[in-house]
């Protein structure tokens, strides 16, 4: 069994996979001005479109939502249909790391949750071209709270994603890669509880029972429950931070 195919079953019936909110995006997208028809706007990463819909249903702009997995898509899609705004959806599988879009094609890129997949210095460099002069990028990366945190959680990030780093280095990086930061802020606990980890390890009994709790299975289980764990204990150290800024 796949990792990947475990991935896509536990995730795929979410309404995200990754921490996050309605008001959440909301708020992101309150940092946007000039939001009209013609804004093209891309959801990168965009998972089973969660922030997709709330972008739609809060914006009149077009919006293309790519990831790279198909079975994420399909909801999206369904989604889509069933609120009335696949007219203002388009939906494309794409590695994020191989966009096939025009130069200067969109006014907003949006990612929540999903740039870390290809490292946020290099999303930042890679994406920066398909932005028009003077569009906004609006991404959530998770980041350090404070200068100084608890070994165990340190090395743990060192080991799951080593370009973990503080809101002012990141800031920094934002700079570096042509943008002139605009906001940013901190995603709360019920992003991260109420919203991801906890309907996710609902599913894990029932999940694992599905797959005669089979090595592979469990391993996955056990490690995404060593996340959740993680967060409780030292979310005072981290947090995804949505960050928005302007191209340079
Ligand atoms: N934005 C969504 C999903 C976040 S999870 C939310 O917040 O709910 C990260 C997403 O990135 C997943 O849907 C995963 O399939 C996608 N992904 C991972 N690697 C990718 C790549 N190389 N290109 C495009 N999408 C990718």
């Amino acid at each position: 069994m796949d990792l990947l195919e475990l991935i896509v079953e536990y995730h795929k019936d979410s309404e995200r996979q990754g921490p996050g909110s309605v008001e959440t995006t909301l708020k992101a997208l309150s940092y946007i001005p000039h939001l009209n028809e013609k804004t093209k706007i891309i959801d990168i990463g965009c998972g089973t479109g969660g922030q997709t819909i709330t972008l739609a249903k809060n914006t009149v702009s077009q919006i293309t939502a790519i990831d790279l997995l198909p079975q994420f898509l399909e909801k999206l899609t369904k989604k889509a249909e069933e609120n009335n705004l696949k007219d203002r959806i388009t939906v494309k599988e794409m590695s994020m790391d191989r966009l096939t879009f025009e130069e200067e094609s969109f006014d907003v890129i949006w990612s929540e949750g999903a740039i870390y997949n290809i490292g946020f210095e290099n999303g930042l460099s890679l994406w920066r071209k398909y932005l028009k002069n003077n569009g906004y990028i609006a991404v959530s990366e998770i980041s350090w709270l404070t200068d100084n945190r608890p070994e165990e959680i340190e090395s743990y990030w060192a080991n799951e994603y080593s370009e973990i780093d503080t809101i002012k280095n990141k800031l920094s990086v934002i700079k570096r890669c042509g943008y002139n930061n605009v906001a940013h802020f901190i995603l709360d606990s019920r992003c991260w509880m109420e919203n991801y980890y906890h309907p996710l390890l609902e599913k894990a009994e029932d999940f694992l029972k599905k797959y005669n709790y089979a090595p592979d299975a469990k391993k996955f289980i056990e490690e995404f429950i060593i996340e959740a764990d993680m967060y409780d204990r030292f979310k005072n150290y981290y947090s995804y931070v949505f960050y928005i800024a302007e191209k340079r």
